[in-house]
């Protein structure tokens, strides 16, 4: 953030990672002046010595920059009101992954950056690439909405590695982001709120890849497999990923073995057989990437299996925190609407699912075809009447109200279980936690905490 030394400098939002780059460009020393429409974020910053002030009254066209937090409104419904003082001003507008991208070109060009973007996955892949190569030795750092604030990376020419999550809000503020491998796993219909349409949401993610000296593009759905089509014909280097199907040049799965196709050959390059923090096709996916991302920084067949068999999985993640006899209990209190409770549910068979919280539209119906691996279902939360009609006869339930009560009596039955192989105590609510708890990450807490108190309970993990 050195580069705008006594620089002018306006920055507009003032949460975590906001903030975390104000600090950063402040230490670089620039002549900062911060904001945001929340006085608490605003008197937070200034009694950490942020220079605030109100954007409104400021010179504009004396700026060298106007940095936008990721979230604030950049074209929809609507730009912010600091986004059109700035466009009036003509003062570029950029992110901190800009600001990164920027200090990295000056002073580690050389350095390998792997991006990594998608609707879903992102966390997973960029903690399982970072974990790859650190395993293997090399010197990594993690960030972007993940790990550390992108602005707190340190750039160290050649050899440093730098593995970034982000996010379409990011990518559309990074106009000289230019990664080493930049990663499309997926994409679905989400965060259109922002982004207006799909198509625009998909012209953002794909700048990314377009940017790449490889792309590498998860082909299982239809608006990445477009991407992919036009960058081959645009004489890109483009690694294609699918979980689904074989490919003729690629990586795909097979089963749990991890195969790349080239030139008729296929080459075992991974197995997740025994990696229970990768378990379902989802994964799959993340890994193939994960994989074509580390071969192509040059790691070895050894060293990328070892990464995967020791990666532990995120938190709050379809997690395996504990078990007892057959019994396994796994936290996936990251899945806040249904669409994210998807994968969970198809990844395991003999389900005691704990469901429910503050709900989101539509509910639980799009898991109706899933409902056949849940023995029983132990509703919590404000969700309670509304997804007790949608299960109706389909599924037995019961209503449990907390979720340490739901959790006792899925424990209970999933021991007296007659089924076959595993059965599942799943956390995977498919709502937001904010009628019981303050974050889903607190209620994945009060999970982990609940399931260490079952008599006997081996627990897993950290
Ligand atoms: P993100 O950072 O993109 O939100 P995460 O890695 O945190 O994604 O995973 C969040 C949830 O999304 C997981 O719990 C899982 O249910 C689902 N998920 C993970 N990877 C994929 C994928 N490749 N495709 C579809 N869903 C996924």
């Amino acid at each position: 953030a050195s580069r705008f030394k006594d620089k002018k400098v306006a920055l507009f939002g003032l949460g975590g990672s906001g903030l975390a780059t104000a600090h950063a460009l402040v230490a670089g020393g620039a002549d900062l002046i911060a904001s945001d429409d929340n006085p608490d974020s605003v008197a937070k910053a200034a009694s950490e010595g942020v220079g605030t002030g109100d954007l409104h009254n400021i010179d504009w066209a004396g700026l060298a920059a106007f940095v936008l937090s990721p979230g604030v409104p950049l074209t929809h419904p609507k730009p912010h009101w600091s986004v059109d003082l700035a466009r009036a001003a003509a003062v570029e507008i950029i992110g901190d992954v800009e600001l990164f991208s920027r200090e990295r070109a000056a002073l580690a060009p050389s350095a390998p950056l792997v991006a990594v973007t998608g609707t879903n996955g992102k966390s997973t892949t960029t903690a399982l690439i970072s974990h790859m190569l650190k395993s293997a030795g090399r010197d990594t750092q993690m960030g972007g909405n993940i790990g550390r604030a992108v602005l707190t990376l340190e750039p160290v020419e050649p050899a440093r590695h730098y593995v970034i999550e982000c996010s379409s809000y990011q990518i559309d503020l990074a106009p000289t982001l230019k990664p080493s491998c930049g990663i499309l796993l997926n994409l679905t219909p989400d965060h259109l709120d922002r982004h207006g349409t799909m198509a625009h949401y998909a012209e953002i993610k794909e700048r990314l890849v377009a940017n790449s000296d490889l792309a590498i593009v998860g082909v299982d759905d239809t608006w990445c497999a477009d991407i992919a089509q036009r960058l081959e014909r645009a004489g890109r280097r483009v690694a294609r990923i699918s979980a689904r199907l074989p490919l003729t040049d690629g990586y795909f799965a097979s089963g749990l073995s991890l195969c790349h196709a080239r030139g008729g050959q296929v080459e075992i390059v991974g197995t997740l057989e025994g990696v229970g923090s990768l378990r379902g096709r989802h994964n799959a996916q993340n890994a193939l990437a994960a994989i074509a991302a580390c071969r192509e920084v040059g790691l070895s067949h050894a060293e990328i299996q070892a990464g995967l068999s020791s990666f532990k999985g995120l938190a709050h993640r379809m997690e395996q925190v504990g078990r007892k006899g057959n019994v396994l209990f796994v936290n996936d209190s990251k899945a806040t609407n249904a669409e994210a409770s998807a994968p969970a549910l198809a990844s395991f068979e003999t389900i005691y699912w704990i469901v429910g919280g503050l709900p989101k539209q539509g509910g639980i119906e799009s898991l109706r075809p899933l409902f056949d691996r849940v023995k029983r279902a132990y509703l919590i939360g404000e969700a309670a009447p509304a997804f007790s009609a949608t299960l109706g006869d389909a599924v037995p339930f019961e209503i449990s109200g907390t979720l340490e009560a739901a959790l006792a009596h899925a424990a209970r039955d999933a021991a007296g279980s007659k089924e076959e192989g595993e059965a599942v105590v799943l956390l995977s609510p498919a709502c937001a936690s904010f009628d019981q708890f303050r974050n889903f990450e607190v209620r994945g807490e009060a999970f982990r905490k609940a399931v260490s108190a079952i008599e006997d309970i081996e627990m897993m993990g950290a």
